[in-house]
């Protein structure tokens, strides 16, 4: 049994970028904790920010029910969060607390603050995890986790280098029904903010998973895309190539460095010796 960590800047990104592998760990009986370090109280174009982050509470609780994870919720408030000094003991002491053999988090440069400083969050804890007089109340680890960074599309400094890529089409149906989950994210702010308008949002709960899949079919399928090298080095070239749905991930230079058996122990469908 593998313990893994997902560390997220708001209560939709663990989902987004991992709900699949999430799915597969926990069929398989791993345990999968997804965290927000933000409470998503900014995820809005009309909603007051306590009601808001109650909404997001009870949505990422439901995703949770429906991936098989837990999900918890940290109170710092959407868009102000900050690699201080206090943020970073707090995810020490978590860190340790869970112990977990992988930890996922953002890359380091991303569009948004909270990305990037949950990020930066999770380098400074790594390694000082081990450390005892660090913390010293909470016992160190002995190892330092492997980390891996979330997919993205962003390129400066160094575009995602896909070491390892998931497929997860035989699990995308949950993916969905968890992305479905987040109402105030899916069918309202994303859907105000970035594409393509509310006015179409569908009001009946069926209609509006089918919204969702057409709506964002086109970004979920990026990764594979984007990583269908990787994808056909691990599963070969006919189940590479017909993959549709993927999440992939790049190792942290900061985390424990994994041999290839420990690598195809932490992600699901990373057979050793696959061509
Ligand atoms: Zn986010």
């Amino acid at each position: 049994m593998k313990k893994i960590l997902v560390i997220g800047a708001h209560p939709d990104d663990c989902d987004i970028y991992a709900g699949g592998c999430a799915a597969l760990w926990s069929d398989r009986g791993d345990q999968v904790s997804f965290i927000s370090m933000t409470n998503g109280n900014a995820g809005h174009h009309r909603e007051a920010p306590d009601k808001l982050e109650k909404r997001r509470r009870e949505e990422a609780k439901r995703a949770a029910g429906v991936l098989k994870v837990s999900y918890e919720i940290l109170g710092h408030d959407d868009g102000c969060l900050v690699p201080s000094l206090e943020n970073r003991l707090d995810l020490i002491r978590r860190v340790r607390k869970s112990a977990p053999d992988l930890i996922l988090t953002h890359r380091p440069n991303d569009y948004h603050p909270d990305h990037r400083y949950t990020s930066t969050l999770v380098q400074d804890a790594a390694y000082m995890v081990t450390v005892p007089l660090v913390c010293p109340e909470v016992p160190h680890l002995e190892n330092n986790p492997v980390i891996a960074y979330l997919f993205d599309e962003f390129t400066r400094p160094a575009p995602f280098r896909a070491d390892v890529a998931v497929d997860i089409d035989s699990v995308a149906e949950r993916k969905w029904r968890a992305l479905d989950c987040h109402e105030s994210q899916f069918y309202e702010w994303l859907a105000y903010n970035m594409r393509p308008g509310t006015e179409n949002v569908p009001t009946e709960a069926g209609e509006r998973l089918l919204w969702l899949q057409n709506t964002w079919g086109e970004i979920l399928e990026r990764p594979a895309e984007s990583c269908r090298q990787r994808l056909v080095e691990t599963y070969g070239s006919a189940h590479g190539a017909g993959v549709t749905f993927a999440e992939a991930f790049e190792l942290s230079e900061f985390g424990g460095q994994p041999g290839k058996e420990e690598l195809s122990a932490l992600f699901p469908g990373q057979a050793p010796g696959a061509d």
